[in-house]
């Protein structure tokens, strides 16, 4: 079990790590293997203190490397979703459990935007998940909604359980080599909702019905990622500790709110790590 498990690799989260690692905790950053960090998308950043005039990309790899040497641990992929237990949380990573006495959320400020019907029906009918939910829809009939082409790779595990599958592309790429039982479905869904024949996707062309429903993007909103959490809008609301609503649970950067900046991400993460082992060393 980690002391602190961080989501998500940009400046607010590789900053916790760092002075996590400082503070002797052991350490797990999750997030996308290629980051989707705003950071990597900034071609020059003039005001970060010390660094001046320095890329985007060259900044947040300095940070993962300085993370890296002072020991904390990577594990590539999204968070989708993380558990509180007795003074533990188990994190969903795609497939995988982690488990750690303390979270960081990091996520930055990019947030999905869910179909209509979706919330409601995660767990009954809806997934995120192949390998978890995959094998209910044996010899049945399923939709897979993609934003990614991430999204592809899960569907040939899809195809091999299920009798037929339509793809469709949330946002616009092209899937290369579907199995035969794959139709590409080129149109957008638009809403979900439960029948007693199951669960349909309404594009603006028609409804179809499915037994079950995949959907993968490349971000997950705050009320799936973690249901107790308390949110404001689309922002974490934190003390001055960086704490959250929920006990062991810190938010840090730009998923707490403006302004939306790389000195502020690193410093909230920088406070989040030392709140967390204050935290940790009153537990025992
Ligand atoms: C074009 C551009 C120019 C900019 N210029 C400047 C500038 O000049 N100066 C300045 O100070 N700021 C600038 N910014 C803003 C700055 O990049 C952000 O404020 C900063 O990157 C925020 O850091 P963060 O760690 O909070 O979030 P991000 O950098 O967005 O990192 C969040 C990370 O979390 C990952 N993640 C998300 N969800 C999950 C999940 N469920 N599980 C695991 N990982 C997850 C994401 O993939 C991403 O890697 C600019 C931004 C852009 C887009």
């Amino acid at each position: 079990m980690y002391d602190i498990a961080i989501i998500g690799n940009g400046p607010a989260g590789l900053s916790c790590a760092i002075t996590a690692r400082m503070r002797g905790l052991s350490t797990l950053v999750v997030g996308p293997q290629n980051s989707t960090s705003w950071l990597a998308r900034a071609e020059r950043i003039d005001n970060y203190p010390g660094m001046p005039q320095v890329a985007g990309g060259l900044l947040l790899k300095t940070f993962a490397q300085q993370a890296r040497d002072l020991g904390a641990e990577e594990k590539p992929g999204l968070v989708r979703q993380v558990l509180a237990g007795d003074g533990s949380f188990m994190l969903l990573v795609e497939n995988e459990v982690c488990e750690a006495k303390t979270v960081l959320l990091a996520m930055g400020a990019a947030r999905p935007s869910l179909l209509a019907g979706e919330e409601a029906l995660v767990g009954m009918g809806v997934s995120y998940c192949a390998t978890c939910d995959g094998h209910f829809y044996r010899g049945k009939r399923i939709a897979v909604l993609s934003a990614t082409a991430e999204g592809a790779e899960e569907t040939h595990f899809l195809a091999g359980l299920a009798a037929e599958v339509d793809y469709y592309p949330l946002k616009k790429h092209e899937p290369e080599g579907l199995p035969a039982n794959v139709t590409y479905v080129a149109e957008t869904p638009q809403a979900l909702a439960k029948t007693p024949e199951g669960v349909t996707v309404t594009t603006k062309q028609q409804t179809r019905v499915y037994d079950g429903v995949f959907i993968f993007r490349n971000a997950v909103s705050l009320s799936m990622l973690l249901s107790e959490l308390a949110v404001q809008g689309s922002f974490i609301p934190v003390d001055r500790g960086m704490r959250t609503n929920v006990p062991g649970v810190y938010a840090a950067g730009d998923c707490t709110g403006k302004p939306l900046q790389v000195a502020k991400a690193a410093g909230e993460g920088n406070i989040a790590a030392i709140t967390a082992a204050e935290y940790l060393a009153t537990r025992g």
